[in-house]
């Protein structure tokens, strides 16, 4: 592995014209120790920095990239598409296209508007949750990230839970007041609120799969129950399926745990890798957006040219046989050989997986709420990420995230990662 120096200029000279030298805190390397890789290319499973290094890629940006860097079938569709312009900001037949087609795999979309980001795609989901129930509050769990908006910037996971942020200042009190926070998993706390505060609830939001204090799956019945006590108390069930949608399945969580909710929020990997975000539910729900309703949301580049092609192939490739049990098996082979790493290397584990995302967290008892996985060993993830990153694997600089498999990983990676690990682990004892 040859020098970060190219890199390090360019952390040098990011720092005097971006804060932080990023353009999202999550891509900081503060809670690991180090300074962040400036990357130049992708191809697959692989990334390579602009001091030429290789790395096998666990982050995925993010979980967009469920194919993997530059899948030759989304390239080619995207620059067939960009010589006949970038945008109208008018209507287009393949954002139509896409319509109809995450509509057909989603059980819980009737219809849907597509936006630019999750942020966008949460933040108006709830404004629609308020105007529909003509109610203000909203119940939103600890751990769970649902983009940065003022009033869900309460008890948030990913960058808020690894840069230890309480509230972001600049958020007006009245904003999270309406925002009422639950453990994640946590039924009784989800009565006790909704039996005080039936009247006035909006909305339930959950991460199906929470992804943002590391992957924490929901016990048995927790989502059937939300969409139980939602229904008794007349307010919706949002699920943010930002991360999970397209990735546990081709209906996304809903369809795996069989529980359908009012209204759905994507993003990631419906972009193909582009800027993309979509809220969508139930018809008469949906009906109260402007212009069919009253409800105002706009974007001068929703359903952008580009980035409605970019996704669209990309979930026609995801669409054929076999994509989602690939997905499976190789996050399944994954976990089992992070496993068996750590427990030659007598270190202190536990995984939280479902699917194709998974966390190895520093704690011996898997999470099952922010509080338990707040309790990991940040210090000892720090080791692994910096050892893992000499070995030639890129993960999360945080232990708050997901390891994100891709179709393009192949089993060869997956035990290169496993091997990797035990080395790591092995060294940080
Ligand atoms: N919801 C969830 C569940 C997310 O994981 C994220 C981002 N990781 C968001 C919303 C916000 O999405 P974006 O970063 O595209 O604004």
């Amino acid at each position: 592995m040859s020098e970060r120096r190219r890199s390090a200029e360019l952390v040098a000279r990011a720092r005097q014209v971006m804060p932080g030298g990023v353009n999202s805190p999550v891509r900081s390397f503060a809670a690991v120790g180090g300074e962040p890789l400036f990357f130049q290319r992708g191809a697959g499973s692989r990334i390579y920095d602009v001091d030429g290094n290789e790395y096998v890629d666990c982050v995925c940006s993010w979980g967009p990239l469920i194919l993997g860097h530059a899948h030759p079938r989304v390239v080619e569709r995207v620059q067939r598409v960009v010589k006949d312009g970038t945008t109208f900001g008018a209507c287009i037949e393949a954002e139509v296209e896409l319509a109809e087609l995450v509509t057909q795999a989603v059980p819980g979309i009737d219809t849907l508007r597509l936006v630019n980001s999750g942020t966008e795609a949460v933040m108006s989901a709830i404004r629609l949750a308020r105007a529909y129930t003509g109610r203000q509050d909203v119940i939103k769990f600890e751990g769970c990230y649902h983009g940065h908006s003022d009033g869900l910037l309460a008890r948030a996971g990913s960058g808020v839970a690894t840069l230890g942020l309480p509230d972001s200042p600049g958020v007006p009190e009245g904003y999270t007041a309406h925002t009422l926070l639950a453990p994640y998993n946590d039924l009784d706390a989800v009565r006790r609120i909704a039996a005080e505060r039936a009247d006035s609830i909006a909305a339930i939001i959950v991460e199906p799969v929470a992804g943002n204090m590391g992957v924490v799956p929901p016990e048995e019945g927790f989502l059937e129950s939300l969409r139980h006590v939602a229904t008794q108390i007349g307010a919706l069930l949002i699920f943010d399926e930002v991360i999970t949608g397209f990735r546990l399945g081709w209906g996304g969580a809903q369809e795996r745990y069989g529980v359908t909710p009012d209204l759905t929020t994507l993003g990631k990997i419906i972009g193909g890798g582009f800027p993309v975000g979509a809220y969508g539910g139930k018809r008469d729900i949906m009906d109260m957006v402007a212009p069919s309703g009253p409800v105002y949301q706009a974007g001068t580049l929703s359903g952008n040219p580009v980035a409605v092609a970019a996704g669209l192939e990309a979930l026609r490739v995801l669409s054929e046989p076999g994509t989602y049990e690939y997905l499976e098996r190789a996050g399944e082979s994954l976990e089992l050989a992070l496993a068996q790493a750590a427990s030659q290397a007598g270190t202190r584990t536990s995984i939280g997986r479902v699917g194709s995302m998974l966390t190895l967290f520093f704690a011996p008892q898997r999470p099952r709420d922010y509080a338990s996985a707040q309790a990991a060993d940040t210090e000892a993830y720090g080791r692994f990420f910096r050892a893992m990153l000499r070995e030639g694997v890129y993960l999360a600089p945080s232990q708050f995230e997901a390891i994100f498999v891709s179709t393009a990983h192949t089993e060869e990676d997956v035990q290169l990662i496993a091997q990797a690990a035990a080395a790591a682990l092995a060294r940080g004892r």
